[in-house]
């Protein structure tokens, strides 16, 4: 049986950049209970040798700022409580935003294991945000570029001794 993955953070950070890269082409399974399939989005990742479930987190982009919290709390439970491991992502060119900081307050809340990752990690635009990741209280961050493939070597060693 594979572990489940779930990706999740505030839209726009990359998190269907990371499970394009991590699934290609293999997009298997997609949910299609009502109200489902736009929100979460599932396929078998491979990292290396690893092989294991992915859930990729959307439904939040058209939310006003109102609903936002709300909506992004019962998406966040969701995914996570379907997961074994939940990757939390930021944007490490913008840095730690109060959205964020609301994600890891719900993470650190629930007993699911969190790796936390800064992407857009590429070049030193991203270096102030890596450091601040580290105030999220989720560990240390895995730098990581989604779109130019930079640190799955660190993911891969992140994930390597869990799956
Ligand atoms: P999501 O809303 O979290 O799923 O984010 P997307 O995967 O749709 O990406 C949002 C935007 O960020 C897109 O324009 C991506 O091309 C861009 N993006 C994703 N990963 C990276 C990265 O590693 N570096 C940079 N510079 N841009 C990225
Ligand atoms: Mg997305």
């Amino acid at each position: 049986m594979s572990l489940t993955l779930a990706i999740v953070g505030r839209p726009n950070v990359g998190k269907s950049t990371l499970f394009n890269r991590l699934v290609g082409k293999r997009l298997a399974l997609v949910d299609d209970q009502p109200g489902v399939t736009r929100d979460l989005r599932e396929g078998e990742a491979r990292l290396g040798d690893l092989r294991f479930t992915v859930i990729d987190t959307a439904g939040l982009e058209d939310a006003n700022d109102d609903s936002l919290q709300g909506r992004m709390r019962r998406l966040t439970e969701r995914a996570v409580d379907m997961a074994d491991i939940c990757l939390f992502m930021i944007d490490a060119r913008t840095g730690v935003t109060p959205t964020d900081q609301i994600f890891a307050e719900i993470l650190r809340k629930r007993s699911a294991h969190v790796i936390l990752a800064a992407n857009k990690g590429e070049g030193s635009a991203a270096d102030a945000g890596v450091i601040e990741a580290y105030s999220l209280g989720l560990g240390e961050p895995i730098r990581l570029s989604a779109e130019h493939g930079e640190g799955m070597n660190d993911l891969y060693s992140h994930l390597m001794p869990i799956i």
